[in-house]
């Protein structure tokens, strides 16, 4: 855990947040500013900066895991996947997250 971070918080039920999926490693939650008609998060519980700081095999199991188990329980078959790694790359919250969006079509390559 992270003090000062936000999905640390998020994934820690200090912030009170609609949880859209719960494991016992990961959550998902829709996203503040949604991108499209559907835009959730899945996180890990585990505070990692950013995909540069997973080393174990199994977070990453864990994370991508749950996208399609999320997907499944709304219905969504298709949809983009982003993971932003940096400032320069979009990252704006330091706590590694995926994000999945659908409901729309999306450009490629992506902007
Ligand atoms: P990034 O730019 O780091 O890839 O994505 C961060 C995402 O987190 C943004 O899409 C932003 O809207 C979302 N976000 C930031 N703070 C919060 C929050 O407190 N709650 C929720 N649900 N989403 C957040
Ligand atoms: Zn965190």
């Amino acid at each position: 855990m992270s003090l000062d971070c936000i999905f640390c918080k998020i994934a820690n039920k200090e912030i009170n947040t609609n949880l859209i999926y719960e494991d016992e490693n990961v959550v998902a939650f829709n996203d503040l500013n949604p991108q499209a008609p559907t835009h959730f998060l899945v996180i890990p519980k585990k505070h990692y900066a950013s995909l540069n700081e997973i080393n174990e095999k199994g977070e990453f199991e864990n994370i991508f895991s749950a996208v399609p188990k999320v997907c499944a329980k709304l219905g969504i078959k298709e949809y983009r996947t982003v993971v932003n790694t940096g400032a320069s790359a979009g990252q704006t919250v330091f706590h590694i997250h995926v994000h999945v969006m659908a409901g729309r079509e999306f450009g490629w390559p992506a902007g």
